[in-house]
């Protein structure tokens, strides 16, 4: 199986029109990204993987200064749609901002109400102290009821997002905080990864994911051998961060890892860990469900596991 654990919700269900698409030019170097797109973009660009991850980002911004369109009152619903359309396949995570006044209360009507299995924050993005009272009573809830976190870790072209709210060591603090709370760090913490590294290294529930890691071909080898060399690929997720990168082309650049150092003296990463965060089972290491096909989409109350649909219930009592 073959879980991308990065993927953002697309912006449009249906056919983005011509007035409405957007690029931006400044998250790859290599070319600019379309980061308008519809359901079924989506699922074009996502076809190698079995399962997703994706989430919004709760910002008050529609633009959010990362030039991925995202209607403010929408945050949730719109993640929650589109996961619930197809269950099997899609895993919604909520977003808020811990320091919105009712944040726990939207959390937890978008676990209960929306089915939303997990949450996203950008702390640098949102402007918010990830160590700070608001953000630690989000983790707290989020622990006691299972559902990990994704943070975005690492530098971004945004001028307006303070890089010591994104810094891979801060993560260290939560988990040392919060020891049964399931964590992803983003991107490795680019251009930190060395610092990820030691984290989730550490902490049996912390991990990254390998997004956006793929367009700089030196620190990507580089970052790769040193998860390697410090035995920590078990830890690593694969992750697009679609819009910005389809999965078949991360799990492509994942396998071109060692092209870079091609007739040199310099160490390869090796193949089988590389095969390894492709086809790791993110799920299990965040503690979430596979929703059997077919499963109601609808409010499943709590943490427990999700209930089968009517035709589950063999398996279930099996
Ligand atoms: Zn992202």
């Amino acid at each position: 199986m073959i879980v991308d654990v990065h993927t953002h919700t697309p912006t449009h269900r249906d056919a983005v029109p011509p007035s409405e698409r957007r690029a931006y030019d400044r998250w790859r170097p290599d070319r600019a990204v379309v980061t308008t797109n519809s359901w079924a973009d989506y699922d074009e660009q996502l076809a190698a993987a079995d399962v997703s991850i994706v989430f919004n980002i709760a910002l008050p911004d529609p633009l959010g200064g990362t030039g991925i369109p995202t209607d403010p009152a929408r945050i949730n619903e719109s993640t929650a749609e589109f996961a619930a359309a197809d269950p099997a396949r899609r895993i919604g995570f909520l977003s808020v901002d811990p320091t919105a006044p009712g944040s726990i209360e939207e959390a937890e009507r978008c676990r209960v109400e929306l089915g939303l299995r997990g949450v996203k924050l950008g702390p640098n993005y949102q402007r918010f102290d990830p160590l700070g009272p608001a953000a630690c009573e989000l983790y707290r809830w989020a622990e006691r009821h299972g559902l990990p976190i994704l943070f975005h870790q690492g530098t971004s072209p945004i001028r307006d997002a303070p890089l010591r709210y994104a810094h891979p060591l801060t993560m260290d603090e939560i988990a040392l905080a919060f020891p049964q709370l399931r964590i992803v760090m983003a991107h490795m913490g680019h251009p930190w990864q060395r610092d990820t590294i030691a984290v989730i290294r550490k902490h049996p529930h912390v991990y990254a994911d390998v997004s956006a890691l793929p367009y700089r071909a030196w620190s990507f080898w580089e970052c790769m051998r040193l998860a390697s060399e410090w035995g920590a690929t078990h830890k690593l997720l694969l992750g697009s961060d679609f819009p910005i990168a389809t999965t078949a082309e991360t799990i492509a650049a994942l396998r071109d890892v060692n092209a870079i150092v091609e007739g040199t003296a310099l160490p390869r990463v090796p193949e089988e860990e590389i095969e390894a965060i492709i086809h790791r089972d993110a799920l299990a290491a965040l503690g979430l469900e596979r929703p059997a096909p077919g499963e109601a989409s609808d409010a499943r109350g709590d943490a427990s596991p999700p209930a089968g649909g009517p035709g589950d219930a063999t398996e279930e009592t099996r």
